[in-house]
């Protein structure tokens, strides 16, 4: 899989993307991930990227011609999609992780200020919200699905088993995984389930799947 994220502030995605997980992948080569700075592709004197909104109104607006330039200056791939982070968006969730996955390039466009130039819907697939709240910027949105995605590709976790009994996961995508224990067994008294120290697998399914809701 391979991201490319366009943002005004690619330091802040940079730094996530450089520890644990997602770090491994990359250098594992199970995914490529891209930060294009916006302001690279901004022309005239000031190299803005932002104006202020026809009509009137607070704020500032992503340009049009910036979004354009930097759009057309990223190679595709044969199954690649463009998305616009934006709180009115599709909501995001474990299934649309499950679609993106499939995918071979997620190009993926952060806002900032009062949001994009309306005509950005020339040049994107979607638009995602990852949820029902306003943040200040597409960093954090862009950094969640590239997060939930990447878990779902073959290789970035430890162990393919721990995708399937997650939450969210399998046949019934509402399940919400089991409660999990680890040492000490006992921690001022607050004590692990007798069963889950048994070694009974069996016994210790049953209370497992009794426990999922
Ligand atoms: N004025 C806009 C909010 C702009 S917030 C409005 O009322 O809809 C600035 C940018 O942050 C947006 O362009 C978007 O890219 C990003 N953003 C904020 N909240 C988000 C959310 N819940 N999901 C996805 N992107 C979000």
């Amino acid at each position: 899989m391979r991201y490319d994220i366009i943002t005004i502030f690619p330091a802040i995605l940079d730094s996530y993307f450089n520890e644990s997980i997602l770090k491994r992948a990359q250098a594992a080569k199970k995914i490529t991930i891209k930060t294009h700075n916006l302001r690279d592709y901004a022309s005239g004197k000031h190299l803005k990227v932002d104006d202020t909104p026809y009509g009137g109104g607070p704020g500032m607006v992503f340009m049009i011609e910036p979004l354009y330039k930097a759009l057309k200056a990223i190679k595709r791939k044969k199954k690649s999609r463009v998305i616009l982070m934006d709180p009115a968006g599709q909501q995001f969730d474990q299934k649309m992780a499950a679609a993106l996955s499939k995918l071979d390039q997620i190009i993926l466009i952060c806002g900032r200020y009062e949001g994009v130039d309306a005509r950005i819907d020339k040049l994107i697939d979607g638009k995602i919200c990852i949820g029902p709240y306003v943040l200040s910027g597409g960093e954090l949105p862009a950094a969640i699905i590239v997060e939930a995605v990447s878990r779902l590709l073959p290789g970035v976790l430890g162990k393919m088993e721990s995708l399937q009994y997650e939450t969210f996961s399998g046949a019934k995508s509402d399940v919400v995984e089991h409660p999990q224990y680890t040492k000490p067994a006992d921690f001022k008294g607050w004590k692990v389930p007798k069963v889950l120290l048994s070694g009974n697998h069996a016994e210790i399914d049953k209370w497992r799947k009794a426990k999922k809701k």
